[in-house]
């Protein structure tokens, strides 16, 4: 007998991110999910239900939720059909950039009321009927800036910080009732939330933070993060296509970072657990060497960039593509890998990743000296054309079968941008 359709409650549909995953849930060829698309403002359904087509009343319902109020939680429950929801996705959202002394502590609270305490109202309201189940999967459209703190989003980040914190220990104790927590992480996505802010930005006056601050923001950082979403922004589809697979395995996993080329960057933090090197390669990118910056944005968004490729073992004694392979197939222990294949583990754990040597490739062979001239993405910055410029002398054809059908690109792309951008950290 076919499995019934789990009940998928999503957060912030009217746009973006939720309302593709609402969409294409929907869609499930399998017609695994009944979706009920929530969004705070019923007024602005159109675009959803338009999108939603014939899913629209069979397995998609549109309802209304605040995730800022008790009431409006509890009033969306009770009209779900038995009440139980299977799946979450906290995915309602807002950013807030700026100089700090600029912005309100109201303003600041109410980034965090809709990041995290919006994430948590809803988790409370639908955790004991999970219990009760003994099943159950929590997605939370968490960030990347949720694994490391960008200039001037420093609320924003705080806000994603505290999802992870607060997620990650929960993961812990619902693994005993079967209930899996999956912290999706978006780079940049070409959403109105990025519209949003950019209207904020160009209207706001930021009383109180000094001219000096105000020119940083206004002429390094504004310029840096619109050249970021340029080159490294991924679709809200995109986005959601990852999440669909996330809800579709039977072992998620904690943590899924949806941009392969942004990868590059968060492994800046991965491989140096004293944390200097991510923030001195930011700082001096962005205050220094913007230019430098922007073709190094450039670089990782240039096509050959997921062709640079060298694999290599990620587990002691064990090849990365295998281990790899067995997470995605869920043959390994949910909790031991969770850590482990998420961030430091990969690197720490991969002898030809050199921390703190921005001499070393991948492979361990010198690749940068550390002058410019030694660098050749830099020399010839996004015109390696696809196979002039490789890092490795594995042939492509040996192993892009393996890597596409396995989708462990993502990988090879972070421990490959990760060299790529220690390369620039020690540059710069
Ligand atoms: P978006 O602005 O299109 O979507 C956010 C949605 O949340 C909107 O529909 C908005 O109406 C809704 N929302 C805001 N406050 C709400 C509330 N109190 N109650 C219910 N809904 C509310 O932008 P998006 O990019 O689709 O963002 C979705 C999620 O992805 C957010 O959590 C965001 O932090 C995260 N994210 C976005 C990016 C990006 O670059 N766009 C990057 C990383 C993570």
């Amino acid at each position: 007998m076919a499995d019934l359709p789990r009940t998928v409650l999503i957060s912030g549909c009217s746009s973006g991110i939720g309302l593709e995953l609402a969409v294409q849930l929907a869609r499930d060829s399998r017609q695994r999910y009944q979706v009920v698309a929530t969004m705070r403002d019923l007024g602005k359904k159109g675009t959803l239900e338009a999108a939603a087509g014939e899913a629209l009343g069979q397995t998609l319902t549109v309802a209304q939720l605040d995730v800022c109020s008790d009431e409006s939680v509890a009033q969306c429950l009770s009209c779900i059909q038995g009440g139980e929801v299977d799946v979450l996705v906290n995915n309602a959202g807002v950013g807030l950039v700026g100089p700090l002394e600029g912005l309100s502590l109201a303003t600041m609270q109410k980034v965090f009321d809709t990041n995290f305490f919006g994430a948590v109202r809803l988790v409370r309201a639908v955790l004991p009927g999970m219990k009760r189940r003994r099943q159950g999967h929590i997605v939370v459209v968490s960030s990347v800036m949720g694994l490391q703190g960008v200039v001037f989003n420093d609320v924003y980040a705080a806000s994603k910080f505290a999802l992870e914190g607060f997620f990650e220990s929960l993961a812990i104790q619902l693994l005993q009732f079967n209930i899996f927590i999956s912290l999706v992480e978006p780079g940049p996505v070409g959403t109105a939330f990025e519209e949003k802010l950019l209207e904020q930005v160009s209207t706001a006056q930021f009383p109180g933070a000094d001219p000096d601050t105000l020119r940083y923001f206004r002429d390094l950082y504004l310029p840096a993060s619109r050249e970021l979403f340029r080159c490294l922004g991924q679709s809200p589809q995109d986005v959601a296509q990852v999440i669909v697979k996330v809800i579709g395995s039977t072992r998620p996993p904690l943590r899924r970072q949806t941009n392969a080329r942004y990868c590059a960057l968060t492994a800046l933090k991965a491989v140096d657990p004293s944390g200097r090197l991510y923030v001195r390669s930011a700082h001096r990118l962005l205050f220094r060497w913007p230019r430098l910056l922007g073709q190094g944005l450039r670089c990782l968004a240039c096509d050959c960039f997921p062709t640079r490729v060298r694999p290599g073992p990620a587990f002691p004694g064990k090849p990365r593509l295998e281990a790899l392979e067995e997470e995605a197939e869920g043959k390994t222990d949910h909790t031991s890998l969770q850590g482990r294949s998420s961030r430091a583990g990969l690197f720490a754990a991969d002898p030809g990743f050199q921390a703190g040597d921005g001499r070393r490739n991948l492979s361990g062979s010198r690749s940068c000296s550390g002058r410019a001239a030694d660098f050749p993405a830099l020399r010839r910055p996004h015109s390696c054309g696809r196979g002039r410029y490789r890092l490795g002398a594995w042939p492509e054809a040996s192993w892009r079968p393996l890597v596409a059908k396995r989708e462990t690109e993502l990988d090879h792309d972070r421990l490959e941008g990760a060299a790529r951008v220690q390369e620039l950290g020690s540059l710069a």
